[in-house]
């Protein structure tokens, strides 16, 4: 398959298993994962740490001329730390601080041409698998594999709640689920490119498969199109 490298596009709600899926789909085919929803998290650290008034369109641009974003490969944990200006932030992106503010943040059309443009250079090479909300519909329209993710609301807080409890033992589940909702309602309501299933994405319910089932589906898939684009 080393020839004939495809973008793959997950989108999907949050804490779905995007990243999990797309993490394992990058070991095993050798691609590049991004992690688009880092970018907006990192932006949100950003405005937050500066007092950024992101109603004031001018703040907004004044502030992402100051923003570097990049991805750095960590051989420790074998995936790729998202740096602001040269700082790591994998962690503090995390806080719940941003994910309250992530959402409103991600709906500024500025921040989002941002941030599309530099997702949009990340796959001219292809062989990439990047996650988050609109990645089949506007980053990559012509993505050679779709994948648009759902699982059982129940299954979702839970999983996010095991991974916030980490490193914040004082997070409730209550708290995990009203972020997750007004995520959710937040991005698949906001004018600028709202979370929708492409109508090529191709439907994965991973409620209750686990991981092996999951990448054994997926890498089928990956299979069918990058053979079909060899025979194209
Ligand atoms: O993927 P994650 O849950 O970390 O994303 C955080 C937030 O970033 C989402 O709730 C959404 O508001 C925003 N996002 C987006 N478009 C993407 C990825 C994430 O608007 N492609």
């Amino acid at each position: 398959m080393a020839g004939n490298k495809i973008i793959i596009a997950i989108d999907g709600y949050s804490s779905c298993g995007k990243s999990t899926i797309a993490k394992q789909l990058a070991a095993r085919l050798g691609y590049n994962y991004i992690d688009s929803g880092a970018m907006y998290r990192a932006i949100t650290l950003y405005f937050l740490r500066n007092g950024v008034n992101y109603n004031n369109t001018d703040e907004v641009l004044a502030a992402l001329a100051d923003i570097n974003l990049s991805f750095v490969f960590n051989e420790t944990s074998q995936s790729s730390d998202i740096h602001l200006n040269d700082e790591d932030v994998s962690l503090p992106i995390r806080d719940m601080l941003v994910s309250e503010k992530v959402s409103p943040v991600a709906a500024i059309r500025e921040v989002r041409s941002f941030a599309v443009a530099q997702q949009k250079r990340m796959g001219r090479k292809k062989g990439i698998v990047m996650d988050g909300r609109d990645i089949g519909t506007v980053v990559f329209p012509d993505a050679e594999l779709k994948i648009f993710m759902v699982a059982d609301p129940a299954v979702r807080v839970m999983r996010r709640f095991k991974e916030m409890y980490a490193t914040n033992p004082h997070i409730t589940i209550d708290e995990v689920r009203h972020n997750l909702e007004l995520r959710d309602y937040i991005d698949s309501t906001r004018e600028e490119s709202p979370l929708h299933r492409a109508a090529d994405a191709i439907l994965l319910d991973n409620s209750s498969m686990t991981r092996d089932e999951q990448l054994d589906k997926v890498i089928g898939w990956v299979k069918e199109r990058a053979l079909s684009k060899a025979v194209s």
